[in-house]
């Protein structure tokens, strides 16, 4: 898979996928990163891409065109019909793991970071869709890239060394969340780790692991099983 990340901040993106299981993808092969410096794709000499705002108002609006063109530039990257691409926005869809499952089976996913004050809102047309990481505002789209981009990534196939934990995990049932885990050591500040998962019986082990799953009801509350 390819993810083409369109940001005036490359640089940014060294770290987060410079370790992990993101940097296993990209060394494995699995995965192919793309930043795409925006500036670029600037044809004036002063290489803007940000202007004043029609009517007035603070910050600055980046502009359609200039991002058309670096959306172009990647489009023909990678021949498929399995492509989309995504505009970072906080008016967006709100991302969940089902989006991640989704945009984990393409073969390329282009994400389009906003900067300053966001875009013009003609960019909306030129994209598939627009996806937001929750309801607040960051400064700009690339730390909402770099979380599609980890949760995406670690979904493809071969990139966990164990396959079966992905199939667990929170939130790949509808709105399970896993159960709780220990490890050592057994006793820590007087808080103990339950004797079943020490009891060596499978079976019972299975059991409450089950009955220790939550379902999430809302954003709000979480509703533990009984048990
Ligand atoms: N003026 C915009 C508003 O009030 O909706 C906020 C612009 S924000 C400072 C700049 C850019 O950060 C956005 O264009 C978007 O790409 C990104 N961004 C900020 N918060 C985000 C969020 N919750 N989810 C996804 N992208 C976000």
């Amino acid at each position: 898979m390819t993810i083409s990340i369109l940001t005036l901040f490359p640089s940014m993106f060294a770290g987060p996928f410079d370790y992990s299981i993101v940097r296993r993808a990209q060394e494995k092969g699995i995965a192919t990163i793309n930043l795409v410096n925006i500036r670029d794709f600037a044809t004036d000499k002063y290489k803007s891409v940000d202007d004043h705002p029609y009517g007035g108002g603070v910050g600055m609006v980046m502009r359609v065109d200039v991002i058309d063109r670096a959306l172009e530039s990647q489009k023909s990257k990678v021949k498929s019909q399995k492509s989309k691409t995504i505009l970072l926005d906080p008016r967006g869809k709100t991302f969940t793991q089902k989006k991640a499952r989704e945009f984990s089976q393409l073969d390329h996913l282009i994400l389009v970071c906003g900067h300053y004050e966001g875009v013009d809102e003609r960019v909306h047309e030129i994209v598939d869709e627009s996806i937001s990481i929750g309801d607040y505002v960051l400064t700009g789209g690339e730390i909402p890239a770099m979380v599609i981009t980890d949760s995406v990534v670690r979904l493809l196939p071969g990139v966990l060394k164990k396959e079966s934990a992905k199939l667990l995990e929170s939130f790949t049932q509808h709105h399970m969340l896993e159960h709780p885990q220990y490890t050592r050591p057994e006793v820590y500040k007087g808080m103990t780790v339950p004797a079943v998962l020490k009891s060596g019986n499978h079976k019972r082990i299975e059991e409450w692991r089950k009955k220790t799953t939550t379902v999430r009801k809302d954003r709000a509350s979480l509703r533990r099983r009984s048990g």
